[in-house]
C-alpha cells in the first residue's frame, strides 16, 4: 500500500489522551459514529462497547510498538498453545494495567454511566474448563507484563463453557452465548487464513534415487481465520496477541445446488466447516475421545504452525535458526498432534530432510504436562489416525522406530520398557499415545508443581524418563497477582499500599514486607475490616442471585472449583453433615457460626459428580431449614461458577478448601488465589499446597491426611474402608444418614451408590481421611476463636504467597537435582514474576 511512500512521512494519528473529559467526549464519539446510537436512547451495553473501544485505542499504540519492537531486536518468540483460554471479563483489567481507572470512572460518571454497572455487563469470556484453561490466561497476562514476545494460540468457540442452572438443585447445562453482543476487543484478520486438510491419501515421488517425498492429499478442507485479541501487560509495558482460529468452509454457498432449489444442501459445507469451531468440550479431566475434537486439536495446531512458519520465515532465511528464536509450548497434550504436523510442514513442504527437521522440531517443542491420571491421558485409535490424518500416522511410526531402535540398541532396554515408551499403545485396540508423542518430540518437559514433577518421574513417564534423563523439569503453575488481587480485592490492594507502599504493585516479591504487620493489633484490625467487608459483597450477591441470607460475620469456609471425585467435594459434604449431627447433640458447646460455600461445574457426562451437586443442594435445603442449627450452619450451593463469581469469591474467603486425595491435585491455583487475598488453607499435601507450606510455615496452614505415599500404599495393598468406617461414629452415622435418605426424602435412594462406593473402595481415601479432616476443621475453629491468631495467620499467607525461594526445604521434598538452567527454562531469560518456585 504504501510502495514509494516512506512510512515515517505519513500522517500519524494523534497520541490518544488520558484525560478524562477527552475520553468522556471519545465515549460519546464511538457512541454515534461507530455503534450508531443517540446518547438519549443508548443501553448500556451501547455504553460498555463505546467503553471498551476508547481502552482499545489506547492499547492499539502500544501493541503496534510491541511488534515492531520484536522484529527490530530479532526477540525469541514464545508460542503457548493450548486449547483453552479461560480468560473471563477483560475491560477491568486492560484499564487497571494501563493505568486508567480513575480516569476512567472520571469519564464515565460525567457521562452518568457508572464503570462498574457496565463492567459487570460484560460477557464472561469462558473458553475453557478449568485450571488448565486459567492458566493459559494468567500465562498470557504475566508474559506481557514481563516482557516476553508471545502469541496464545487457540480456538474460538462460538460457545464456551455451558452456563450452569440449577433445576431442583441439579446441574442443567444451557449454551453460552458470548459473542451475541460482537466483542469489541477483537480484531478479525482475514489475511491470515489458512488451509486445514483432513483425511485423503499420501502420494510418494521419487524414492528410487532422488530422496522420496510425501504429498498429502487431503479429502476435506476448511480455512482456519484468525481473530486477534491484544492482552496488555501491567502499566502497558508491553501487549501481546492472543489469535484464535475460526473455522470458515471454503466455498460458503454451493451455487449449484441452491440454484437446483436444495437451499439446505447448498449450505452443507458451511455448516460442516463452522461445526468445527462451535463448541468447547466440557470435560477437563476426561479426553472426550470423539472425532470432532481430534479435528479441533489437528485444526488449531496446523493453523499455528502455519502461522508461526511463515512469521518466521519473513524475518530469517531458513528454519535453522528456529529453536534459538522461537519456543512453542504446548499446554497438556491437546496440541500435541503439532508434532507431527511441524514434521510434515517442515519436510514435505519446506523440503527439510527427516533427520534434521526433526532436530529442529525437538528444538523448539516444549511440553506441560497437567495430569497423571491414567484416565485422563489423551490417545486416539489407530484407525481414526489413520483415516483423518493418513501423513501424520506415518510421522508417527517414523518417530517411534527411531525411538524404539535408540532404545533398544543405545540404552539396551528390555521389552517391558520398549513397550511403555512406544507411541503406540499395543494392549487391545491399537492407540496413539499423545503423552508420549508430546515428551518424545520435545526438549523440555515440566510437571507443575514439586510433587507432581517427581511423580511423572515415578509414573507415567518413568521409563521415557530414563531414556531421556534431563527433559522432566518443574515449573510450579502460578496467577497473576494483577487479576488476583489488584482487581479482585481492591480493598486489601489499598490497604497494601498504605501499609507497605507501591513497591508490590511492580514486584510481588515485595509483599513480604508486610510480614512485620502480623504482629501489629492496629493493622490487623484493618485487614479484618478489609475481609469484613469483601464478606458482605458475598453475601450481597448472594442474597441477590439466590434469596439466601448468610451472616457476614460468621466463617466463610469456600470450596470453588470443577467437581470432581478427586477433589473430595463429598468429604467436604460428609464432614458438613457430622457437624450438623454434632451441633445439634451438643447444643450446648460454642460451635463456630459458619457459612459452607460450594460452587463449580461438573461435566455433563460425570454421573457421580452431578450426584454431588445434588447432594450439596439437598443437604443445603435440610440445614438451612432446622432452627436447631440457626445462626450456626449454612451451605450455599452458588450456580454457575466461573472467573467473575472467583473473584467476588475469593476475596470474600476466611477457610479455603484445598483437599484432593494426596498424588491426584497437579499442582491446583485455586490454592493460590485464597491465600494471597488472605484466607487460611485447610488442605492435604498435595500439588502445589506442599510449597503452599513451605512458603507460608507450617503454623500458617492447616495440613491434614495421608500423603501420596501413603494413598498409593493403601491403593496398592488394599485398605479397609468398612472397618475405618465401622471405627468412627461420626462417620458412620453421617454416611448412614445420607445413605438412607435423609436429606433426599423425596428418593430416599438417591445417594446410596455413591455411599457405597465409599464402602465398597474408597478410591479417593473420603473414609480413610475423614477423621483427619474433621480434627483440622475442630483445629481451625479453635484458631477462629482466637481473632489476633487467626489475622496473623493471614496476614502472613498474604506476605508470603510470593516470596521467591523459602529457606529451608520441607521433609518430603525430594533433593533437587536436573533442575534445568535457564536456557531450557519455559519461557527464556526471566523467571521473574508470580511463580512458585519449588521449595
Ligand atoms: C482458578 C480457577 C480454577 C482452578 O481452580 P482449582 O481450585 O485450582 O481447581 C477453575 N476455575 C476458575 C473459574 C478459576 O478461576
Amino acid at each position: 500500500m504504501i510502495n514509494n511512500l516512506n512510512a515515517a512521512d505519513l500522517p500519524r494519528p494523534a497520541p490518544r489522551s488520558s484525560n478524562p473529559e477527552i475520553m468522556a467526549s471519545e465515549i460519546i464519539e464511538r457512541l454515534t459514529y461507530r455503534i450508531g446510537k443517540d446518547v438519549k436512547v443508548a443501553k448500556p451495553h451501547d455504553w460498555l462497547t463505546a467503553t471498551i473501544l476508547v481502552v482499545r485505542d489506547r492499547i492499539i499504540d502500544k501493541w503496534m510498538e510491541s511488534t515492531r519492537k520484536a522484529y527490530a531486536n530479532n526477540s525469541k518468540r514464545v508460542y503457548y498453545l493450548s486449547l483453552e483460554f479461560l480468560i473471563g471479563r477483560l475491560m477491568r483489567d486492560a484499564i487497571s494495567n494501563i493505568g486508567l481507572m480513575h480516569e476512567i470512572r472520571d469519564a464515565l460518571s460525567s457521562l452518568g454511566v457508572d464503570l462498574d454497572v457496565i463492567a459487570g455487563l460484560e460477557p464472561d469470556a469462558a473458553l475453557g474448563n478449568g485450571g488448565l484453561g486459567r492458566l493459559a490466561a494468567c500465562f498470557m497476562e504475566s508474559m506481557a507484563t514481563v516482557d516476553i514476545p508471545a502469541y496464545g494460540y487457540g480456538i474460538r468457540y462460538v460457545h464456551g463453557l455451558f452456563r450452569q442452572q440449577m433445576a431442583d438443585g441439579w446441574q442443567v447445562e444451557l449454551p453460552e452465548t458470548w459473542l451475541a453482543h460482537g466483542n469489541p476487543w477483537e480484531f478479525e484478520r482475514r489475511e491470515s487464513s489458512y488451509e486445514i486438510g483432513f483425511g485423503g491419501s499420501v502420494e510418494t515421488i521419487g524414492g528410487y534415487e532422488d530422496p522420496q517425498r510425501f504429498v498429502w492429499k487431503p479429502a476435506e478442507r476448511v480455512i482456519a481465520m484468525a481473530y486477534d485479541t491484544p492482552v496488555v501487560g501491567w502499566r502497558g509495558t508491553r501487549v501481546n496477541t492472543l489469535r484464535l482460529w475460526s473455522a470458515q468452509p471454503i466455498d460458503p454457498i454451493l451455487l449449484a445446488a441452491f440454484n437446483a432449489g436444495d437451499h439446505i444442501g447448498a449450505l452443507r459445507e458451511s455448516n460442516k466447516a463452522e461445526s468445527l469451531t462451535r463448541v468447547l468440550y466440557p470435560a477437563d479431566a476426561t479426553p472426550a475421545g470423539q472425532e470432532l475434537r481430534l479435528r479441533q486439536e489437528f485444526f488449531f495446531s496446523s493453523a499455528s504452525l502455519q502461522d508461526i512458519l511463515r512469521r518466521h520465515l519473513q524475518q530469517y532465511p531458513d528454519f535453522t535458526s528456529l529453536p534459538e528464536k522461537v519456543s512453542i509450548q504446548l499446554n497438556d497434550t491437546h496440541p500435541a498432534i503439532s508434532i507431527a504436523e511441524m514434521m510434515r510442514l517442515l519436510c514435505d513442504v519446506h523440503g527439510l530432510e527427516f533427520d534434521e527437521a526433526w532436530k529442529i522440531t525437538q528444538g523448539t517443542f516444549s511440553y506441560t504436562n497437567h495430569t497423571l491420571l491414567p484416565e485422563a491421558l489423551e490417545s486416539w485409535p489407530v484407525p481414526l489416525l489413520e483415516r483423518l490424518l493418513p501423513r501424520h500416522m506415518q510421522i508417527v511410526y517414523a518417530i517411534n522406530a527411531n525411538t524404539l531402535l535408540f532404545a533398544r540398541k543405545e540404552k539396551k532396554m528390555a521389552d517391558q520398557q520398549i513397550r511403555s515408551i512406544s507411541l503406540i499403545d499395543e494392549g487391545g485396540e491399537r492407540r496413539v499415545r499423545m503423552g508420549n508423542l508430546a515428551f518424545i518430540g520435545s526438549h523440555s518437559i515440566n510437571g507443575v508443581s514439586a510433587l507432581h514433577t517427581e511423580l511423572m518421574k515415578e509414573t507415567v513417564f518413568a521409563d521415557l524418563h530414563g531414556l531421556y534423563p534431563d527433559r522432566i523439569n518443574n515449573k510450579t503453575n502460578g496467577i497473576t497477582p494483577r487479576r488476583w488481587l489488584m482487581q479482585c480485592n481492591p480493598g486489601l490492594t489499598s490497604l497494601l499500599r498504605e501499609t507497605i507502599g507501591d513497591d508490590f504493585l511492580d514486584d510481588a516479591e515485595k509483599l513480604t514486607a508486610l510480614d512485620r504487620f502480623a504482629d501489629d493489633a492496629a493493622f490487623r484490625e484493618k485487614f479484618a475490616e478489609v475481609k469484613r467487608l469483601n464478606k458482605v459483597r458475598l453475601a450481597n450477591t448472594v442474597a441477590q442471585r439466590m434469596g439466601i441470607r448468610v451472616d457476614p460475620s460468621a466463617m466463610f469456609d469456600i470450596q470453588i472449583k470443577r467437581i470432581h471425585e478427586y477433589k473430595r467435594q463429598l468429604l467436604n459434604l460428609v464432614e458438613t453433615v457430622a457437624l450438623y449431627d454434632q451441633i445439634r447433640s451438643h447444643p450446648e458447646l460454642d460451635w463456630v457460626p459458619r457459612v459452607k460455600f460450594f460452587a463449580g461445574k461438573a461435566a455433563p457426562s460425570y454421573h457421580n459428580a452431578k450426584l454431588i451437586i445434588k447432594l450439596a443442594n439437598d443437604i443445603a435445603r435440610v440445614i438451612n431449614n432446622d432452627p436447631a442449627v440457626r445462626g450456626l450452619l449454612k451451605v450455599v450451593f452458588v450456580p454457575n461458577y466461573n472467573v467473575s463469581l472467583a473473584e467476588i469469591m475469593v476475596p470474600a474467603a476466611d477457610l479455603s478448601e484445598q483437599i484432593s486425595t494426596a498424588g491426584m491435585e497437579a499442582s491446583g491455583t485455586g490454592n493460590m488465589k485464597f491465600a494471597l487475598n488472605g484466607a487460611l488453607t485447610i488442605g492435604t499435601l498435595d500439588g502445589a499446597n506442599v510449597e503452599m507450606r513451605d512458603h507460608v510455615g507450617e503454623d500458617n496452614i492447616v495440613i491434614f491426611g495421608m500423603t501420596a505415599d501413603e494413598v498409593a500404599r493403601a491403593r496398592a495393598e488394599g485398605h479397609n474402608p468398612r472397618a475405618i468406617i465401622e471405627g468412627s461414629s461420626e462417620l458412620s452415622q453421617a454416611l448412614s444418614s445420607i445413605a438412607s435418605g435423609v436429606f433426599s426424602p423425596d428418593d430416599r435412594s438417591r445417594f446410596a451408590g455413591l455411599i457405597d462406593g465409599i464402602y465398597n473402595s474408597d478410591w479417593f481415601m473420603v473414609a480413610a481421611d475423614f477423621d483427619a479432616y474433621a480434627g483440622a476443621q475442630r483445629e481451625v475453629d479453635a484458631i477462629w476463636s482466637n481473632p489476633d491468631s487467626w489475622y496473623a495467620k493471614t496476614v502472613r499467607n498474604t506476605a508470603r504467597m510470593a516470596g521467591s525461594r523459602p529457606t529451608g526445604r520441607s521433609a518430603n521434598m525430594p533433593p533437587r537435582s536436573g533442575e534445568p538452567d535457564e536456557k531450557t527454562a519455559q519461557f527464556g531469560r526471566r523467571k521473574k514474576d508470580w511463580r512458585h518456585h519449588e521449595g
